[in-house]
Parts: structure tokens; sequence; C-alpha cells
């Protein structure tokens, strides 16, 4: 095992364009993999971040975090993966050590707390531009390089009749959704569930909600084709942004018992507080603008019992819940082909980007060829 040049879309800074650099990736220390990268996502996280709208990643810095690719070197101590495997990974990489990972709630794991954003578990980033100084990996993954290092704890194996380009998507859209249905509301049979926003995420949300059995299943979006999707694929009504505003709570029950907030529309979030029933929970997954901050009555929380959660990537447990992803789509119980709209190289991340910004299509892939 040595370094590797690896090719890689640099952010150096917001609001400019990526800088596509030759990088050195460093071989994988102890509980570390080295992947080769296959495929990975465009997703609005990294198009939010790249134009300045977030800012929460260190600069400079390689984003990408939906990606799935070949296991090339294992660090010492690596028993769950071994050189060939194909894998997914989530962009956390819980210790199984810690109060919270005893608890089940790895995605909070406080190993990641303070590693915090762009480096590895012991503090160092495995990427060198050619001055020799640190580029950080955005997300704690970095995906947009042909290489990866990442903690052995953050993949997941993947059945090798599932594509790279599905097992992709699984990382981030996928899980989000699947997990804020399933790990943060614990949906229950027969729950009403409304979705926000039938992007990746929403409409894997509308999958997730379907496999767990809820009725009825309500998803909005602005965007006629999305709702399309959203009815072949789950839901038993669809809105529009105007009958979102306009929606009566009488033809529901009352109120929702599960809001899932994927759009990240600053107006949609205060008002699906007000559309859950008694004791309901809005989990709110979309990201607005970093410095938008929310206003909700508190007394009515008090007397209503109204949750509202965060959610972060679907509260995702690499090892069961991609597995678990990967193994329900092998048997044709999600239909995750419909997000595949367009596959790019890495040199055209940029009109990913575009692809992103004028709505076309649900994903673009940045894919790798084999050799
Ligand atoms: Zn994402
Ligand atoms: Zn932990």
């Amino acid at each position: 095992m040595s370094e590797l040049i690896t090719n890689a879309a640099v952010l150096r800074e917001a609001k400019k364009p990526l800088s596509f650099e030759e990088l050195t990736i460093d071989t994988p220390q102890a509980g570390e993999v080295r992947i080769k990268l296959r495929s990975c996502g465009v997703c609005h996280t990294d198009y939010s971040l790249a134009k300045g709208i977030l800012d929460h990643q260190p600069i400079p810095s390689v984003l990408g975090h939906e990606g799935s690719g070949v296991i090339i070197d294992v660090g010492p101590g690596v028993s769950n993966v071994k050189k060939g495997d194909h894998v997914v990974m989530a962009p956390i990489a819980p210790c199984g050590q810690c109060s919270r990972c005893l608890n089940q709630e790895g995605a909070y794991c406080e190993r990641e707390e303070v590693r915090g954003w762009g480096i590895l578990p012991d503090g160092r980033t495995p990427l060198k531009d050619k001055n020799g100084d640190g580029v950080a990996i955005g997300f704690n993954t970095g995906f947009y390089s042909d290489y990866s290092v990442v903690p052995s704890t953050a993949v997941a194996k993947i059945p090798k009749d599932v594509s790279f380009e599905i097992a992709s998507l699984l990382g981030c859209a996928v899980v989000s959704g699947y997990g804020a249905v399933v790990n943060t509301a614990a949906l229950q049979v027969g729950h009403s569930i409304l979705i926000v926003g039938l992007g990746g995420v929403g409409l894997s949300a509308v999958m997730a909600a379907k496999l767990r059995g809820a009725y009825p299943i309500i998803g909005v979006d602005t965007n006629n084709e999305r709702r399309e999707l959203g009815m072949e694929i789950g839901c038993d009504q669809v809105m529009s942004a105007e009958d979102f505003n306009n929606i009566n709570l009488s033809d529901f029950n009352g109120g929702f018992d599960s809001i899932i907030e994927a759009s990240g529309a600053v107006p949609a979030i205060e008002k699906c507080m007000s559309l859950l029933r008694r004791h309901g929970i809005c989990v709110y997954v979309g990201a607005a603008e970093s410095t938008y901050e929310l206003k909700i009555p508190h007394l009515e929380l008090v007397a209503t019992g109204k949750r509202l959660s965060g959610c972060l990537t679907g509260e995702v447990r690499p090892a069961v819940d991609l597995a678990n992803l990967a193994k329900l789509y092998s048997a044709g119980r999600l239909p995750l082909d419909i997000f595949i709209s367009n596959r790019r190289p890495l040199d055209e991340l940029e009109l990913a980007f575009d692809d992103l910004e004028k709505g076309i299509g649900l994903r673009t892939l940045i894919v790798w060829p084999e050799k």
C-alpha cells in the first residue's frame, strides 16, 4: 500500500468554479478503508455549499457524500469488509462504543460530534494538494474524487447484484427519507403521513411510508412531474403548493400523525407544525439557508405534545439500514431506478450542478468507469 494520486473537484472558494486538481491520498490507517469510487450522487447539499447557500463545511474541501465503490485497501483492525467488496458509504461513522452508540443513537455518536467536519476520526485529512497542504474531506467523505479514505464503520457491503449507481443513492437521499420515516418518526401501521418536497429524500420517504403500512400518504411538491412520480410510487394523494397552503385538516382527521419536511422551503417548515395532530411528529430534514431561525408557538407545543425533530442523514445505522435498503431494492420492494436521470464524469460536476439548478430530473450521478 502506498499513497495514490486522485483526481478531485476541490471547493476553494464558495460561489467560484470548482478547481479540478490531482491530490495525493493516504493509505488507510487503523480502522479505515480506501475506496475506489464508482458512483456519487449530486445532492442539493453539495450544490448549496458550492454556491455559498450553506457554509458548514471547511474550505478547501472535496465535497460529495452519496457514494459507492470498491474497497481497494483496508487498514489494520478492519473486519467488517475486505478488499474487493462493493460498498455504500454513509457520512457518519459510529464508534460503536460511546453512550449514544450503545443506546442505538449512533448517528449522534460522541466521537463524531468531537470530530466535526472535514477530517478522519484521528484528526487528519487523507488529502494533500500539490503544495503539500491538507484538503478537507467535506461531510467527512470527500467523494468527488477517484479515491476516498473513510472509517470502516461508515461503510456497508452491498450485494453484487445491486449496481453502484443504485447503491450510491442509498447513502444520502434514500436513507435520509427512509430513516426519517422509520428511525425518527417511527411511523406505525395505519398512521397518516404528509411528505413535503418530493425530491430524492421525499420520494424515499414515500417508499418507506408505503412499506411501513401508512395511510393515507400525502405528498406535496410544486413540480407536476414529481407529484406524478409520487402517485406512481405510493402516495394516496398529491398536492401543489397552493393545495398545501389551503389544506383543510378536517379531510385528514384533524391533523397528521407524521410530517416529513424535505423541501427546505422556509415557509413550509412552520406551516407543517400547524398540520400535526396532538402528539404528532414533524421530522425536519430539508435544509433552509444557514441563517434562518424557526418561529413556532411554544405554548402550543406544551399543550398539544406536538414534536419537532431534526434528523441527520436519516439517523442512519450504516451496517443495519444501508444493508437493509440494498436487500429491499434487490427484492424489488424499492423502485429506486426512477431517481437516476443523468450520468456524468467527474470533470462535468459543474454541469451536474446546472442540472440540479434547472430541476432536470431527480438525480445526476457522477460515475467512474470500472478501470
Ligand atoms: Zn445529501
Ligand atoms: Zn459512538
